[in-house]
């Protein structure tokens, strides 16, 4: 695993003629800040760290260019094309023999493959490790929002919809990208963890059942704050205001970080997330009150009906 070149970093920092920096980390990545912020003020190159939450490239941290020269921004491929922000993203190796336990599930022999961002390095080993197996791994282009062939964020599964096969290996931990694949594209997909070796087929009706349930208790909502989020790459305006119009009882609310106190503090009796579409499907359980996609509104407002369920995504 390695984060980052330091000399190389410096070589480019240099080549965008900045004397000072900020780097910015993702919460797991801060503990790297103290050893990169020296090794760069040993080179000369004046650091400010930022120690404010980060969770994407959606999330920059642009206020600091008011007091350093360049922002350097880790663990995540590019969101913007600033000449300001220089980006570091953050890539994992590892023995792709771990991904065996996804043989059996697998049901064809041309099958899509997609993965998070620190995993997309690997993906001419992957490929190559199932070839031996006689399945042939394609990849396809994501959207604006992805770097790299085969790249899928929690906002955007273009790479899973474009890809020319009915089903998908997911490569990756956690649930919450291959029930995000499976949801968007409506393919058989399997997910296999290449840490812990498990794999599995995902089945999104479970998680559909909830949100479903949901959106019944939030029928007996009699305010509805519509989250807008002030993030760099999470603000979506025109969306908050559209969906403000569907109700007399909503209101656009412009929230930097949502938090379960900060929406308590706020009192709307049910929220519409705008913001990641995290916040509303894998935070619900922290928030007092039901937190619905702009989609699951729509479908409350009575403007798009259960069969077009659809998952929530900044393509
Ligand atoms: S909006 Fe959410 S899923 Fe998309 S890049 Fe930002 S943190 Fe990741």
């Amino acid at each position: 695993m390695s984060l980052t070149d330091i000399d190389d970093l410096v070589a480019r920092i240099r080549g965008r003629g900045a004397r000072s920096v900020t780097l910015q980390f993702p919460d797991g990545l801060k503990r790297r800040a103290p050893a990169i912020a020296s090794a760069l003020r040993e080179a000369g190159i004046s650091v400010i760290i930022s120690g404010d939450p980060c969770y994407g490239a959606c999330d920059l941290a642009l206020d600091m260019l008011r007091w350093t020269d360049l922002l350097v921004h880790f663990g995540h491929t590019p969101l913007s094309t600033r000449e300001d922000v220089l980006y570091e993203p953050f890539l994992m190796d590892f023995d792709p023999e771990r991904l065996a336990g996804a043989l059996p599930l697998i049901g064809g022999k041309t099958v899509g493959l997609v993965t998070t961002t620190q995993h997309s390095g690997m993906i001419p080993a992957i490929t190559g490790y199932f070839e031996g197996h006689g399945i042939t791994l394609l990849t396809a282009e994501g959207g604006p929002r992805t770097a790299f062939c085969g790249q899928v964020l929690g906002c955007s599964y273009v790479a899973a919809r474009q890809v020319a096969a009915h089903e998908i290996l997911f490569v990756g931990t956690g649930l919450f990208h291959p029930r995000g694949v499976q949801l968007a594209t409506g393919k058989r997909v399997v997910a296999v963890d290449p840490y812990t070796g498990e794999a599995s087929v995902v089945d999104g009706e479970r998680f559909l059942r909830r949100r479903f349930a949901l959106i019944e208790r939030a029928r007996e909502a009699d305010t509805f704050g519509i989250l807008l989020s002030t993030k760099t790459g999470q603000a979506r305006h025109d969306l908050a205001e559209r969906l403000a119009t569907l109700s007399d009882r909503a209101a656009v609310v412009a929230m930097r970080e949502v938090s379960p106190e900060g929406l308590l503090d706020l009192g709307f009796s049910c929220y519409v997330n705008t913001a990641c579409p995290r916040l509303a499907y894998d935070d619900q359980v922290r928030f007092p009150v039901p937190v619905l996609s702009p989609q699951e509104f729509e479908i409350l407002c009575g403007v798009r009906s259960f069969d077009e369920y659809a998952i929530d995504e900044m393509t």
